[in-house]
């Protein structure tokens, strides 16, 4: 039997392809994508499948326990009447041009029409391909179940976002040097199906614009626009601009959201920008714990700090001037490139101040806001705070009670013992601010703390818990995926029965590999 998919293949058939059939790596020109098949796994199973997914591509539960899907998702079989592809793409990586980089183990397998939605259904880890250059093209369970989990957990957040169909196993063995030291060994290999309706990186564009090919690169941008972006209208040079000004608005909104919810993506180069302002490629990323402006999850950033939480709206703006000069062939004029970026910075702090006072529960606007919120920051990197328990029990704050405010939120600091007395003061004269402050406010306490409660997410992605989840799976027990993929689809309510997971990093945790040190080894 086969899948009853709809598939309607666009970017395969409209785009220009590489000649070569043959799957061996090299640089790969004038073209948007290689054709490949996956790999055929040795001993393919399913671990899990999103239930949303599957019903958004038109398929129901029965449908995900064929053999059919098992064969899809893992790559044993390819779709009839399509034609698998990997795309080719480039990208600046650690601020510095990287060149040709490419889906090294990404293999699209169809476009997908359901619903009147349009989905690519990818697989990340089904073999090597044009793209692998000196890596294998597969990925290990530990990663798989991190993207499986954290990409599902970031739709339910209401953050944009790639997805996920289902996480397997390929029953092959794959080498894995987790921390580059020496220490290789053999991992379990899995395979994640995502879907997104593209997978269009900021460093498709570029890769046209390094190497003159303003032909290929006019083609893609306006495929990309009749495709993704068809409000915009004909394609021109103004609609070129108006392209780079909403990718610049979406990627403002997406990272507005990544800092709204403490998630530190890791490694934002720029062929890990979706140019639909969707959250991709999840690698060595993080949850902030206890909140902090320099935190990276990432060991291999660990000198620079390049993608720190608090620097990712630059690096969201630094990117943004890559697209803009990928773009800058089909527009020939740096006026209004520039004038997007600097609306970015300007809208940015807008935005993030609305952002920020929504945590608080803050629904008209004050001049004092700003301090009120810098305040705040400064005040919780003074001893290690858990930034998602702080917010979510702020709500509980009674503005005739600021004199309670510490108990309040005393539960968010790792260790009362850091707590001077000054410090203690400190808070205690800013939740008297924060009550002058509400007292401006229409809202009652109540109408306050729902308001504040469907911004400030009660259970997240914890870096532990993503590793409990992989501890167990390693041993082939799947239960702690699925209570995680249950528990993170309602992150805004209350789940009593689940309360555990409100809770801080535990001390086992703070300096474990895969907690809160991860590579890029995937
Ligand atoms: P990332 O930093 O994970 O986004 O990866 C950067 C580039 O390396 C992309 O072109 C990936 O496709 C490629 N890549 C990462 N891991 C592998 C792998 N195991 N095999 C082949 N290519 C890979
Ligand atoms: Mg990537």
């Amino acid at each position: 039997m086969t899948l009853k998919l709809n598939i309607k293949d666009k970017f395969n058939k409209a785009l220009p392809a590489d000649s070569i059939l043959e799957n061996y790596r090299r640089q790969v020109e004038r073209a948007c994508f290689s054709f490949v098949t996956p790999k055929i796994p040795s001993h393919p199973s399913l671990i899990h499948v999103s239930p949303e997914m599957l019903h958004n591509l038109g398929l129901t539960k029965e449908d995900s326990e064929t053999k059919a899907f098992l064969n899809i998702v893992t790559g044993a079989k390819v779709l009839p009447n399509t034609k698998p592809y990997a795309m080719c793409y480039a990208g600046h990586q650690f601020g510095n041009w990287a060149g040709q980089l490419g889906d090294g183990r990404a293999i699209n397998l169809a476009e997908i029409e359901h619903d009147n939605k349009h989905w690519a259904l990818q697989l990340k880890g089904a073999g090597e391909t044009p793209y692998s250059r000196s890596a294998d093209g597969l990925a290990v369970l530990r990663s798989s179940v991190r993207e499986y989990l954290c990409s599902e957990a970031m739709y339910h957040l209401g953050v944009p976002t790639t997805r996920a169909l289902s996480l397997a196993l390929s029953g092959d063995q794959v080498l894995r040097d987790v921390m580059y030291n020496g220490n290789a060994a053999y991992e379990k290999g899995a395979i994640v199906a995502r879907v997104a309706p593209s997978f269009l990186r900021f460093g498709s564009y570029e890769i046209f614009a390094a190497r003159q090919d303003h032909k290929t690169l006019k083609t893609l941008v306006n495929f990309t626009i009749k495709n993704h972006f068809p409000h915009l209208g004909t394609p021109s040079k103004a609609t070129y601009i108006a392209f780079f000004a909403e990718v610049a608005q979406r990627t403002l909104e997406m990272i507005v959201h990544w800092q709204r919810v403490g998630f530190v993506h890791g490694v934002m180069n720029t062929d890990n920008m979706s140019v639909l302002g969707l959250t991709i490629d999840f690698g060595p990323y993080g949850w902030l714990e206890g909140f902090d402006l320099g935190w990276t999850p990432n060991t291999t950033d660990r000198e620079h700090r390049r993608y720190r939480y608090g620097n990712q709206p630059n690096i969201g703006l630094w990117n943004l001037y890559q697209l803009a000069n990928a773009l800058y062939p089909l527009i020939e004029a740096t006026e209004p490139l520039e004038a997007i970026l600097e609306q970015y910075k300007t809208d940015f702090d807008i935005e993030s101040l609305k952002m920020m006072r929504s945590k608080l529960g803050l629904q008209i606007e004050s001049p004092s806001d700003k301090l009120l919120l810098q305040d705040l920051e400064d005040l919780l990197q003074l001893t290690e705070t858990d930034m998602t328990i702080f917010f979510r029990n702020l709500s509980r704050f009674k503005s005739e009670k600021p004199s309670e405010g510490f108990a309040v939120i005393e539960k968010a600091f790792y260790t009362l013992d850091d707590l001077s007395d000054s410090i203690i003061e400190q808070w205690n004269n800013w939740f008297q601010r924060y009550a002058k402050r509400l007292q401006d406010e229409s809202f009652s306490d109540k109408e306050r703390k729902a308001a504040m409660n469907a911004v400030n997410p009660k259970y997240v992605l914890r870096n532990y818990m993503a590793q409990l989840a992989i501890d167990d799976a390693t041993k082939g027990d799947y239960g702690v995926i699925e209570e995680l993929f249950n528990l993170l689809k309602k992150p805004y309510d209350e789940q009593p029965e689940l309360e555990k997971w409100f809770a801080k990093r535990p001390e086992w945790a703070r300096n474990k590999v895969g907690c809160s040190m991860l590579s890029c080894s995937s």
